[in-house]
């Protein structure tokens, strides 16, 4: 760190350390009501495609609520409402969410880069709101107990940004998080995801999760390439790989017949990224002057395709409850304290449905070996009875207690 770092930082009231969903919400909203903020991300850019594309009713009502909605639904995407999965040969309606009451009902499969450009965009018409790219947080800067801002290097060299409040929304992988002493308790994942794409042939179907005895990969549609999320089981990685690349093409092929034509795309195994899934959360979500959202505060797992919008919820919660109050000045622990109040239900409920459904139906797949997969019960039940698809659809696309925007504007 060099002195003059120290000596001369950049001033704040709130540093935003992560331009994720969460991190680029939150700074949009507090822009947006007037607060002085800046937002740091490591990237040069948001082209990373291991992210989340899933955008649900609930972050549309977000987007609606914000006058965004009409120029977001113009960014290309692709709309679903019933979603199906194939349990060996059976092919069952998980969830309906024409059958829910959301104002947008459909999950717009977008990727993520798109949304949060838009964000980026959208934002640059609030002179309160800084966005660092190629910005890296590194360290906490402490006064006594409390933080009051963040050591990051840029390409220019090391900086201290000063803040009262600093929000870590830096995600799974979190350095904020252990340089503010927050303690993680981890609830086990027992799966990783092998992440690629395949590009698309004539062929097409609607089907988005597929299981049969020992796999399950679930499919998304990126308009001219299917990226594929080939679930295995927790370190499975090496064994799948000692099995040899034509192997793995074969089991992809067999599971999901679609992607036969180019499934030759995957050349080696380079073109095979490995994504490590976990679910955890902080004890405390705060220290004086530091708050985690977002994946920062509860990893969530790909599992319904959630996280993205747990995180844009955390954000609104976050901005509704602090942003009058940071306009005037430094927030209090029992402010910060509220946000998680208001959170830690919501999240907690989501995750577990989602070790249920590891549980119930991942792990179970994974571990049947070459045994005849039936699908659990409740799946059964919910295929029957189409009035309880709209009940899990409301549970997966609008969520535990839905936040809407009540942050002012500026
Ligand atoms: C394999 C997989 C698939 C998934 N699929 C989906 C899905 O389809 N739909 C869905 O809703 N959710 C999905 N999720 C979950 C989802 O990705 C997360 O819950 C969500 O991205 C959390 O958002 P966030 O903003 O909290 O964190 P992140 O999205 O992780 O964003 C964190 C940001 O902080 C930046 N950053 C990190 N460290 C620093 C630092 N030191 N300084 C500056 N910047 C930093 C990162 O570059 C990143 O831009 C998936 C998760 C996995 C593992």
């Amino acid at each position: 760190m060099t002195g003059s770092a120290h000596e001369n930082p950049i001033r704040t009231r709130c540093c935003i350390v992560g331009a994720g969903p969460a991190g680029m919400m939150l700074g949009y909203l507090l822009g947006r009501a007037g607060v002085d903020t800046i937002v740091l991300e490591k990237h040069a850019d948001f082209f990373r495609d291991f992210r989340g594309d899933t955008v649900h009713p609930s972050t549309l009502q977000v987007m609606d609520e914000l006058g965004l909605i009409d120029d977001f639904l113009k960014l290309k995407h692709d709309r679903i409402q019933k979603l199906d999965g194939c349990f060996g040969q059976q092919r069952l309606r998980i969830a309906d969410i024409s059958k829910t009451r959301a104002k947008y009902p459909f999950i717009a499969f977008m990727p993520q880069w798109d949304f949060l450009n838009f964000l980026r965009d959208k934002g640059q018409r609030y002179p309160h709101l800084t966005l660092m790219m190629k910005t890296e947080a590194k360290d906490l800067v402490w006064s006594g107990q409390r933080v009051v801002g963040v050591r990051a290097s840029t390409e220019q060299g090391p900086i201290d940004i000063r803040a009262d409040l600093v929000v870590a929304c830096d995600g799974r992988h979190s350095i904020v998080r252990p340089a503010g002493k927050l303690e993680i308790e981890d609830i086990a994942a027992p799966m990783d995801v092998l992440w690629f794409r395949v590009a698309k042939g004539a062929e097409t179907d609607r089907i988005f999760a597929r299981l049969e005895p020992g796999r399950m990969m679930v499919t998304i549609d990126r308009g001219d390439y299917w990226q594929c999320a080939y679930v295995i089981a927790k370190s499975g990685y090496e064994k799948i790989k000692a099995r040899g690349l034509d192997a793995f093409r074969a089991d992809v092929a067999r599971l999901a017949p679609v992607l036969r034509a180019h499934i030759d795309d995957v050349t080696s195994w380079d073109d095979v990224k490995l994504l490590t899934v976990a679910i955890n959360r902080l004890k405390r979500w705060h220290v004086p002057g530091l708050l985690c959202i977002g994946d920062a505060a509860h990893a969530m797992s790909p599992v319904g395709g959630v996280g993205v919008n747990i995180a844009v919820q955390d954000a609104v919660a976050a901005a509704n409850l602090l942003a009058a109050k940071l306009q005037k000045g430094p927030v209090t622990e029992d402010d910060l304290d509220a946000v998680r109040q208001r959170r830690e239900f919501p999240m907690r409920m989501t995750q577990a449905l989602q070790v249920m459904m590891q549980n119930n139906i991942i792990s179970r797949a994974l571990a049947s070996g070459d045994r005849p997969l039936k699908p659990p019960l409740f799946m059964r039940i919910i295929n029957a009875l189409p009035p309880l698809q709209g009940m899990a659809a409301r549970l997966l696309a609008i969520g535990v207690r839905p936040e809407h925007v009540q942050s002012p504007e500026a």
